[in-house]
């Protein structure tokens, strides 16, 4: 079933709460038949979701109330309206959600995407939207055990992210470490305060793996801002 990421409490007042969905929980691809993702959705939080056509770029779109934005081209979303639900789509990528103090972000944190700067971009999109600390926490995604990566590939990454990105498969074969990747970016952005759930999607049973068995279905991170 759905689990709770995380559970902020921020200083004005307002809490944060990230969510998790699981394969039980069904698919939450956002090409489902709409009647059936609709009850999907409902049954993890009611009420409209803004839900992104990610491209695995850097766009970030901020949102200015629930249901607002719905379909934007973007990787990630930012907004500092309570009520107001965010989404991101996730069978692999890192699925990342930033809080500040009256503002809440979620990205799409794929291999592209961290190269295109999406993380960066939401960091400071969030920033000036609601200044203040940010805090992180990052979702179930493909770790190093299950994620081969080619050479030449692997060798842009690790100029772009520092030698730490780089990692071995469970079976020895050069891998890309994308959790590695994330911390490296957020510390960059400053952000000193973030958790990693420990699941990896290509060998844990609750997750979808599109590198795996090249699944189009997806799980979901869902995170949203509550008022007193
Ligand atoms: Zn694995």
């Amino acid at each position: 079933m759905a689990r709770n990421l995380a559970c902020w409490h921020q200083p004005t007042g307002w809490t944060v709460r990230v969510l998790v969905s699981e394969v039980v929980d069904g698919s939450l691809a956002v090409d489902d038949p709409v009647g059936a993702l609709r009850q999907r959705r409902e049954a993890l939080r009611p009420g409209p979701w803004t839900w992104l056509r990610q491209v695995h770029g850097d766009r970030v779109v901020l949102i200015d109330g629930p249901g607002d934005g719905v379909g934007s081209e973007a990787d990630a979303s930012v907004t500092v309206r309570s009520d107001t639900v965010l989404s991101i789509q996730v069978a692999d990528c890192a699925p990342i959600a930033l809080a500040a103090p009256g503002g809440l972000a979620v990205v799409h944190g794929g291999w592209r995407g961290l190269r295109a700067g999406v993380l960066e971009r939401a960091s400071e999109c969030l920033a000036e939207a609601a200044p203040g600390p940010q805090v992180a926490v990052v979702g179930p995604c493909i770790r190093a055990c299950c994620y081969e990566f080619g050479s030449a590939d692997l060798d842009a990454l690790c100029t772009q992210f520092g030698e730490g990105v780089r990692a071995l498969t469970s079976g020895g074969r050069p891998a890309f470490d994308v959790p590695a990747a994330v911390r490296i970016v957020l510390e960059r952005c400053g952000i000193s305060s973030m958790e990693f759930d420990g699941a990896c999607t290509g060998c844990d049973e609750r997750y979808w793996s599109h590198r795996v068995d090249g699944s189009d279905r997806r799980q979901a991170l869902v995170a949203w801002m509550e008022a007193p």
